[in-house]
């Protein structure tokens, strides 16, 4: 233990976490920038604003470890019929799923005005501006990216979710340059049954229209049930 620089004054369930984790770096916490403390966290500046939720960079006070929070304000969230029913869905979501080009929920927390998803904070920023900045990609990094985004939106079929609002203002990267598909908010779940084949057939359908006109199905736009085939027009 010694060699590792611990100390016999730090509690039992910290002993065995790395040097770097176990004793957070006070100067990280000292200088961050922030407006509020809800629970563990420092709420810092404001990374992106929806209609319901803004997204806030943070700080996790016992890690020192920066993510990110969703907060949903549960008051204007009441106004519309759907996001009143389905606040906690993203939540229940993303706690089904594991990949690594989705972000990763860490916590959800809850207070009478406020939902709030702590996800991990993906440093590599907004794909538009990356692809905006490069002005094009090569095919190479075009494949390595199509690849990334059909694996994960793969996964997500035979769990039977469907993302419902995928568009590039949902894909972010993280600090390696690797996509983070994020936003569960119009996402829902139904039954899949898997072909031997490995193909996935779905044994319910959805009928909610929603998502971006743009990246839309015609099915979705017509009024028809529609299953994981939306996000692959999406796509
Ligand atoms: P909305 O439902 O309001 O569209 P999103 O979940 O899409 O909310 O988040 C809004 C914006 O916040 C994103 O477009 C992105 O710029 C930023 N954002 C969301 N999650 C993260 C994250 N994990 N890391 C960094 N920025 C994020
Ligand atoms: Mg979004």
């Amino acid at each position: 233990m010694k060699e590792l620089g611990y100390t016999e004054v730090l509690p039992p369930t910290t002993q065995f976490l790395p040097a770097k984790v176990a004793q957070p770096p006070k100067d990280a916490i000292k200088t961050f920038s922030h407006t509020k403390r809800v629970g563990n966290y420092l709420l810092g500046k404001t990374l992106g604003e929806g209609s319901f939720a803004k997204v806030k960079e943070a700080l996790h006070v016992p890690t020192g470890e920066k993510v990110a929070i969703k907060v949903i304000d549960k008051k204007r969230a009441k106004a519309d019929s759907y996001v009143r029913k389905n606040l906690r869905r993203e939540g229940k979501l993303l706690q089904m799923v594991r990949h690594p080009n989705v972000v990763k929920l860490l916590e959800i927390m809850e207070t009478e005005n406020s939902y709030y998803l702590v996800t991990e904070l993906c440093q590599g920023g907004d794909f538009m501006d990356y692809i905006c900045k490069k002005k094009k990609l090569d095919e190479k990094e075009g494949k390595k990216y199509v690849r990334q985004i059909v694996s994960a939106v793969d996964y997500l079929h035979r769990l039977g979710i469907l993302h419902r609002d995928l568009k590039i203002e949902n894909l972010l990267l993280d600090s390696n340059k690797d996509i983070k598909i994020i936003d569960f908010g119009l996402s829902n779940s139904i039954k899949v049954s898997m072909g031997t084949d490995g193909t996935i057939h779905p044994q319910e359908f959805c009928v909610t229209q929603c998502g971006s006109p743009a990246y839309a199905a015609p099915e979705l736009l017509s009024h028809q049930k529609y299953g994981p085939q939306v996000d692959v027009w999406s796509m």
